[in-house]
């Protein structure tokens, strides 16, 4: 399908494209079997500008928006979702900066980011509040010298990488969720360490970690937005931030569909190309018309957001859901068409069907998200709960 990318955009998509087969394709399957963080490939990520994307000129960025963001995530995670992810957790780590901090935070740390000098995370979910992310317990307590950091967060995307990390935690413990804020924390923190480093089922390369704060003192000048924004700034960084998860999950898709395509044309059962086979040519022909809906999804709803559309919550996770629902049901009709060997670890589909599944839980889980979706439905419609 014609998307009318700019001649930026295309550029841009292009440069990933590249990096992903001539950098990552060479390691992913190394990278994946040793879970080693990538920081060779973030590093010719940082030397392409790809970190500048997403963060505005005045900061040494490029200015780009949601869809640029999307279409990078995208070309990464065609060949590698593990490294498409610690790519756009980057973005997920300034974003709250972005769009609530001060001006001093930004200069202080945006134009590092930009250059790739260093990562950054968000940390939300603790082992009592996942889904249920208001049920959160990290306190910051506010002193006389800053505010004072307790609590372990858990399953942080760039933990222990990152230099940077955006951390919910409760300002007024008896507002619940209302009492919640977000701070800036520095990697080396006195008071901040790594707890459990998760082996995980796919995205392996990628670092998920715990975060353990213990009387870590930050100082006040790190809160971001104001005291009691924690959740708002959430809500709003997940509703601009699920497409990227969408892309991430189109990439998947797409990168198992032309794998299962190029093996069609080449194994021969029978005295022919399976491909030959209507049953199997039928069962691409699916493939291909639920990755190019996804993605027209995503893309729609990554344009939404960058047009300054005020609400995009609804699309946002409806993208979210359908690209990542293709990308499990794509990835495992990937692995039926290699057969025996789409089972093994010499062939790339069941890295990918197991990088899938990610895609169904993180940022809110499908579930959590069709509740949110029918929630929306209802009030439309005037239906009482
Ligand atoms: C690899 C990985 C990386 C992650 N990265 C980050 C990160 O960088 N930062 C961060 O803050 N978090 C991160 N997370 C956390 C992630 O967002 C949560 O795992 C996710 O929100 C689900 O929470 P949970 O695992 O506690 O599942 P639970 O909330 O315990 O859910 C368990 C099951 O119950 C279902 N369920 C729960 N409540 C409802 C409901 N109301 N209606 C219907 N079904 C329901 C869920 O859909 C799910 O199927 C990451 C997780 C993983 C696995």
């Amino acid at each position: 399908m014609e998307y009318f990318l700019t001649e930026e955009q295309k550029t841009l998509r292009s440069l990933a494209k590249r990096i992903a087969e001539e950098r990552i394709l060479p390691v992913r399957a190394e990278l994946d079997e040793k879970e080693e963080f990538p920081w060779s490939i973030m590093k010719d990520i940082a030397d392409s500008d790809m970190f500048r994307v997403f963060i505005p000129e005045e900061y040494e960025g490029l200015g780009g928006g949601c869809f640029d963001l999307c279409l990078v995530t995208e070309e990464l995670s065609r060949v590698c979702a593990g490294i498409g992810v610690s790519y756009a957790a980057v973005a997920l780590g300034i974003i709250p900066m972005l769009e609530y901090g001060t001006e001093e935070q930004k200069q202080k740390y945006l134009p590092d980011v930009a250059d790739g000098k260093r990562l950054a995370a968000f940390a939300l979910t603790e082992s009592t509040a996942g889904s249920d992310a208001g049920a959160i317990k990290t306190t910051a307590e506010k002193t006389a010298e800053g505010y004072v950091l307790n609590g372990t967060k858990q399953f942080i995307t760039n933990g222990g990488e990152a230099e940077i990390y955006t951390v919910i935690a409760l300002t007024d413990k008896a507002k619940g969720a209302r009492g919640a804020s977000a701070f800036l924390v520095e990697k080396d923190t006195p008071g901040f360490t790594f707890g459990k480093k998760e082996k995980k089922m796919g995205i392996r390369t990628s670092s998920t970690r715990e975060l353990v704060f213990r009387n870590c003192l930050i100082p006040e000048e790190n809160l971001i937005g104001k005291e009691g924004m924690g959740f708002i700034i959430t809500m709003r960084l997940f509703d601009g931030s699920r497409p990227g998860i969408g892309a991430q999950a189109v990439g998947i898709a797409q990168g198992a569909l032309e794998a299962a395509v190029n093996y069609a044309r080449e194994r021969i059962q029978f005295g022919h190309p399976i491909y030959s086979q209507q049953a199997v040519q039928h069962m691409l022909a699916d493939m291909a018309i639920q990755v190019e809906a996804a993605r027209a999804l995503v893309y729609a709803t990554a344009r939404t957001i960058d047009s300054g559309a005020k609400k995009f919550a609804e699309e946002s996770a409806m993208a979210k859901v359908f690209a990542s629902d293709v990308a499990m049901k794509v990835t495992t009709d990937a692995v039926q068409i290699l057969g025996g060997v789409g089972y093994m670890r010499d062939y790339p589909v069941e890295k990918m069907m197991r990088d899938a599944k990610i895609t169904q839980i993180y940022e809110g889980t499908n579930q959590v998200l069709r509740n949110a979706i029918a929630s929306e439905l209802r009030k439309r419609k005037g239906i009482r709960e």
